[in-house]
């Protein structure tokens, strides 16, 4: 158990709010940030329901000004700065190049990427000054390989991976670990979304069910265990470790 404090960025929703619970349960005080306010306080008060500690705060991950005042209020509270970085928040568009609007491909790689970059910039001065801290950046399968009709979503996972290595590779010396996480499909509110506006549901769920090799998609609470797993996987630098029901084994 560890009463050290965690960051979850997407806390309101899927993989966030259930990253948030499983950090909980094993001691971490939870910073709960999404720009959805509502969310946010959701996740903290079931949090503090199964008797952890944690507080929320509406922030847009791109706004990196917002994002130092959210650590600032964290470390007032607790009087001592994150040990523990998960960035999970996450958006997607679904086209390909020719069919991408330029604003939405700024829009995806803003959230998915650059937000990332102010995120780790903003809480790596403590963790160095501490002389340890993790990240767990949650990429994806799409970064890994070709999705049609993916493109900014794809491009921007593939950068979670590479800022994450040369986090890994910049701070391993100094006590700082950070890994990528790379899920397949989760069902999550996201891919419930997808779901329900695709022309037929249900055949919609058994495509993206049959992708993996399991015969079904993972479970947000699968994700917030792997990036659990990694917060304390002292070996594990640099990776970009695949929960995805075998869907890339093939
Ligand atoms: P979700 O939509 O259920 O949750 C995402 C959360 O991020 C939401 O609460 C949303 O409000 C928040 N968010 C979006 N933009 C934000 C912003 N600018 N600032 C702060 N918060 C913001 O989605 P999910 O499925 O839980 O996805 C979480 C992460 O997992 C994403 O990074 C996604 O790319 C990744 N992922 C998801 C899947 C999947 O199949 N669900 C697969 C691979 C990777």
């Amino acid at each position: 158990m560890s009463s050290e404090i965690a960051v979850v960025t997407g806390a309101g929703s899927g993989i966030g709010y259930a990253t948030a619970q499983a950090l909980a349960a094993d001691g971490f005080r939870v910073l709960a940030i999404d720009i959805d306010a509502e969310g946010a306080q959701r996740a903290a008060r079931s949090v503090r329901d199964r008797g952890g500690e944690s507080i929320a705060t509406a922030c847009d991950v791109r706004d990196a000004e917002s994002f130092a005042a959210a650590l600032e209020e964290s470390r007032q509270r607790w009087s001592a700065p994150p040990t523990l970085l998960a960035n999970v928040a996450g958006i997607g568009v679904a086209a390909s190049v020719t069919e991408t609007d330029p604003d939405d491909w700024d829009r995806v790689l803003g959230v998915n990427l650059t937000a990332l970059f102010h995120t780790c910039r903003a809480v790596l001065p403590s963790m160095v000054e501490a002389g340890s801290g993790v990240i767990v950046n949650v990429a994806s399968v799409s970064g890994l390989v070709g999705v049609r009709n993916r493109a900014a979503y794809c491009a921007s996972k593939a950068g979670v991976i590479g800022l994450t290595r040369s986090i890994a590779a910049d701070y391993a010396h100094l006590g700082i670990r950070a890994n990528a996480i790379c899920p397949g499909t989760v069902a999550s509110e996201w891919i419930d979304k997808i779901l329900s506006n695709a022309p037929d549901p249900e055949a919609a769920r058994r495509q993206m069910e049959d992708r993996q090799l399991d015969g079904r998609m993972g479970t947000p609470e699968e994700i917030a265990n792997g990036i659990a797993f990694l917060a304390g996987a002292r070996f594990a630098n640099g990776s970009a470790f695949v929960m995805d029901g075998g869907m890339t084994a093939v």
